[in-house]
């Protein structure tokens, strides 16, 4: 039986294409990624003054098994650095928040990380 790889509808030995995502079906499903993608949801936690501090921040969520996503600001399409507007943003799934707030405000308590950073 054909199944759809995206809405995984189960289609009848004749058909080729699912109808509602128009998409070729197959023959197998592949393993569901529903996991994978709820983790995938990044959400804004932290601005990093500059890129080493950002990554400093991503070894450390990192070593928590806190899968992090940095997004470089000053390459946006904003006029060079304008102050604050600079730095980079941490940015980790929405079940990490929380844990990954926590992290970072003990490490800039023991002063792994500087202050200069703000939480979104
Ligand atoms: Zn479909």
């Amino acid at each position: 039986m054909p199944y759809c790889p995206k809405c995984r509808a189960e289609f009848h030995e004749d058909v080729a294409i699912c109808a509602d995502c128009n998409l070729p079906l197959v023959a197998v499903l592949p393993v569901s990624t529903e996991d994978d993608d709820r983790g995938l949801e990044y959400l804004d936690l932290y601005l990093a003054p500059d890129n080493m501090e950002a990554e400093n921040i991503k070894v450390l969520l990192q070593r928590e098994d806190i899968p992090v996503l940095l997004k470089d600001r000053t390459c946006s399409a904003l006029p060079m650095n304008i102050g604050e507007l600079s730095g980079v943003t941490v940015a980790v799934a929405e079940q990490d928040r929380t844990k990954a707030k926590a992290l970072l405000q003990e490490a800039i308590q023991d002063e792994y990380i500087s202050p200069n950073g703000t939480f979104f």
